[in-house]
C-alpha cells in the first residue's frame, strides 16, 4: 500500500475521529488531525500516544482565515505535503426559518443560526481547501473530499415540493444546514471543473445518517428516531469513505457520493 498523508477537519469527534483511528489502523497512513479547540478528546489523545509518530494534531477554527493559514503554515512545516484533504468540520441549524405560518412540527430557526451554518459548511471548507492548496498540489493523490449530506440533494427536495402529499418531516426542518451543504455541492463542482488542470480532484461526501452529536442533534430535529431506529456508528461510514475515496480516479471529480461509491442526484 502507497504512503498517504492526510487532513481531516473536525477530528476531535464522531466522523472525524473516526477517520483519525481507521487511518491511522493502515501501517502505511501519516494524518494531520484539524481541532477546533482544546482540550483533544480521550479518543484523539490515546491516538497521540499509540501513533505520535504518524499523527500531528493542528489547531484550526474553520471560520477564520487567520486560524486556518496559520494550520497550513504549521502543516506546510512540519509535514510538507498533503494527499487527501477531508474537509469533515460541520454544524448543523436549529430548526426551520420561520415564516409566520409555522405548524406545529416546525421549529423556528433564527437567520443568525444560517448564517452560521454557511460560515461553518460552505465557507469554512472554501478557506481550507485554498490555504492547503500548495500541500497538496505538492502530494500524489490530489484530492479534496468536502462532507456533505443528503439534506444537501436539492432534486429530493424538489420532488417533496411538487409532490401532492405533504413533505416528509425530514424535508421540513433545517433549512440553513441544507442550504449550506447544497451550495457545498456546488463548489465541488466549481472548483472540480476549475483547477482539474492541476490533476486536483474534487468530490462531496454523503456520509449517511451516523451516531454522531451532530447526527443526533438532526435526528431529533427530524424526528429520525422513530422513522429510523438508532443511526449506524460513524466508523462504519467512514470504513466505506475511506475505501470510496481511496479508489477516486479522475473520472469521478465534481461528483457526489455516498459512502458506498453510489452517486447522489444534485
Ligand atoms: P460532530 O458534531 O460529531 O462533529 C463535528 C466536528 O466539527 C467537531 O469536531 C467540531 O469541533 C467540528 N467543528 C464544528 N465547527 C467547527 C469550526 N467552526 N471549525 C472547526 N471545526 C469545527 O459531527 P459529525 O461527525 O456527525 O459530522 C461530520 C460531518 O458529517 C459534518 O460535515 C456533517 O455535516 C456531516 N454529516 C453528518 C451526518 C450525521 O448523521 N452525523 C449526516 C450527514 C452529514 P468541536 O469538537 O470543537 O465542537
Amino acid at each position: 500500500m502507497t504512503a498517504t498523508t492526510w487532513l481531516i477537519t473536525g477530528a476531535n469527534r464522531g466522523c472525524g475521529l473516526a477517520y483519525v483511528k481507521l487511518l491511522l489502523a493502515q501501517q502505511s497512513t501519516t494524518v494531520v488531525a484539524a481541532v477546533r479547540k482544546p482540550p483533544l478528546s480521550e479518543g484523539l489523545q490515546s491516538m497521540q500516544q499509540a501513533h505520535g509518530d504518524r499523527l500531528k494534531v493542528v489547531s484550526l477554527e474553520a471560520t477564520s482565515a487567520e486560524s486556518v493559514e496559520a494550520a497550513a503554515a504549521e502543516v506546510g512545516r512540519d509535514i510538507g505535503a498533503l494527499d487527501y484533504i477531508v474537509n469533515n468540520a460541520g454544524i448543523i441549524g436549529t430548526g426551520e426559518l420561520d415564516f409566520g405560518v409555522a405548524t406545529e412540527d416546525q421549529a423556528a430557526e433564527p437567520l443568525e443560526s444560517i448564517e452560521r451554518c454557511f460560515s461553518v459548511n460552505t465557507l469554512g471548507p472554501l478557506l481550507v481547501t485554498r490555504a492547503f492548496l500548495p500541500l497538496l498540489l505538492k502530494g500524489n493523490k490530489k484530492t479534496v473530499v468536502n462532507i456533505s449530506s443528503g439534506s444537501g440533494v436539492v432534486t429530493w427536495r424538489q420532488q417533496a415540493a411538487a409532490a401532492s402529499e405533504p413533505a416528509p418531516i425530514v424535508f421540513k426542518h433545517g433549512i440553513g444546514y441544507a442550504m449550506s451543504k447544497a451550495a457545498l455541492q456546488m463548489q465541488t463542482a466549481a472548483l472540480g471543473a476549475q483547477l482539474k488542470e492541476h490533476g486536483l480532484i474534487f468530490i462531496s461526501m454523503d456520509p449517511g445518517w451516523m451516531d454522531t452529536g451532530l447526527g443526533r442533534q438532526g435526528g431529533k430535529i427530524c424526528d429520525l428516531f422513530k422513522l429510523r431506529g438508532d443511526p449506524p456508528s460513524a466508523e462504519d461510514s467512514a470504513q466505506g469513505q475511506i475505501e470510496v475515496i481511496s479508489g477516486l480516479t479522475p473520472a469521478d471529480n465534481g461528483k457526489f457520493l455516498n459512502f458506498h461509491g453510489e452517486p447522489n442526484p444534485f
